[in-house]
This record gives structure tokens, C-alpha cells and sequence, in this order.
């Protein structure tokens, strides 16, 4: 079954192409050269359905979008939302994470959770959102290589290390990501 995934993020899309090999997900061709769909809502759901619905009238079938990110306790619950700009509008992953460290400084409270929604539409309406969390705890430096994003400083107890120094399949297979995609594909499966 295709689905067409609405994101230009390259750590996003490189954990999409290891879910269920019986779902063929493809880039919303030009997604870079597309307007982008503005990321108002307060929640991660209405971001996703946001995406969802503002690219799902570009693809012919059933197109999905995802907003994920990081929520720290000791921050209230921050970055969250604005998890890829945290440091600022255009900040890499390596501004966000020394801002984390920075605001982290000190605490003793390191736990957090990755979150992340889908929102699958089909013809450019709404069909369902899918929820993803794992729980983990921010490391005050980095450790590891792989991944993307704030993985370095993600420190997930099960495996005893980040979700940056795991092969893309272990992480995937814990993830929030990984949760969320498995979701959508049951959902799926059973429809057809
Ligand atoms: P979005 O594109 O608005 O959904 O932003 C997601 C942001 O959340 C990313 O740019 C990362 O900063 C962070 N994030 C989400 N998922 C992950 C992950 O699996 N690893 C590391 N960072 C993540």
C-alpha cells in the first residue's frame, strides 16, 4: 500500500522507510519547493492534522504528517512544540541541543519523553491521528553519533545508552516514531 509521508526532515524519513516493508512510503515529491503549511497549534496533534490537511490535498491518496518532539519535565514541559526551533526560528540540532544542556544545568531532574503524532489523511480529509511517546532522561553531554535531533542527549534506560549510539532499527523499534508508524500500519491492515 503507498502512503505519502508530508516532510523534508531526513532523520524523519530515514526511520519512516523502516516500517512494515508491506507499505511503501514515499516524500511528497518537491515537498521543499511546496508552501509551507505554518506550525500554529499548541499540540502536537493539531500541527500534524494542520500538515496533514494543508499537503493532503496535494497527494491522491492517503498522505500522512507528523509533529514530534521533546518534552522535559524540569522545563515544564519544554521544547514540546518547538522542539526544532528551541535555540531559534532557524536553529540546528546543535544549537537546540546546547540550549537544552544549558537550561539543564544544574538540575537534577533529567526526566523527559519524545512525542510524536501522525495525522493520516485521505484526499485532503482528516481519517485519524496515531500517538507515539518513550521515556527517557537528558544526558548533560552528548554520547553517540547516529539519529538526529536531540538523540545525543536522549539517555532511554532500557538499552543503557542514548538513542544516538543504537543502529536506526533498534531505536526505531522503541521510539516514539516507531510507536506511532506501527500504530498507523495496524490501522491500516485492518482496513484492508
Ligand atoms: P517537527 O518537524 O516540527 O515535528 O520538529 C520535530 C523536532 O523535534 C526535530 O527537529 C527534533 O528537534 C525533535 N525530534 C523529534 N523526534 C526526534 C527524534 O526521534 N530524535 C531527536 N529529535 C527529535
Amino acid at each position: 500500500m503507498k502512503l505519502y509521508c508530508a516532510t523534508g526532515n531526513p532523520g524523519k524519513i530515514r526511520e519512516f522507510a523502516l516500517a512494515d516493508p508491506a507499505f511503501e512510503i514515499e516524500p511528497l515529491a518537491n515537498f521543499a519547493s511546496l508552501p509551507p503549511v505554518e506550525e500554529t497549534g499548541a499540540t502536537f496533534e493539531e500541527n500534524a492534522i494542520l500538515k496533514a490537511l494543508g499537503y493532503g490535498a496535494l497527494a491522491g491518496g492517503l498522505l500522512f504528517a507528523e509533529d514530534s518532539g521533546l518534552e522535559v519535565d524540569a522545563l515544564g514541559g519544554a521544547p514540546g512544540v518547538y522542539s526544532a526551533r528551541f535555540a531559534g526560528p532557524s536553529a540546528n540540532d546543535s544549537a537546540n541541543n546546547g540550549l537544552l544542556i544549558e537550561r539543564l544545568r544544574g538540575s537534577e531532574n533529567r526526566t523527559a519523553r519524545y512525542v510524536c503524532v501522525i495525522a493520516l489523511a485521505r484526499a485532503g480529509r482528516l481519517v485519524d491521528t496515531f500517538r507515539g511517546e518513550v521515556e527517557g532522561q537528558i544526558l548533560s553531554s552528548p554520547r553517540g553519533e547516529g539519529g538526529f535531533g536531540y538523540d545525543p542527549l536522549f539517555f532511554y534506560p532500557p538499552f543503557g545508552c542514548t538513542f544516538a549510539e543504537v543502529p536506526a532499527e533498534r531505536k526505531f523499534s522503541a521510539s516514539h516514531r516507531g510507536a506511532a508508524l506501527r500504530k498507523l500500519t495496524s490501522y491500516l491492515s485492518r482496513l484492508s
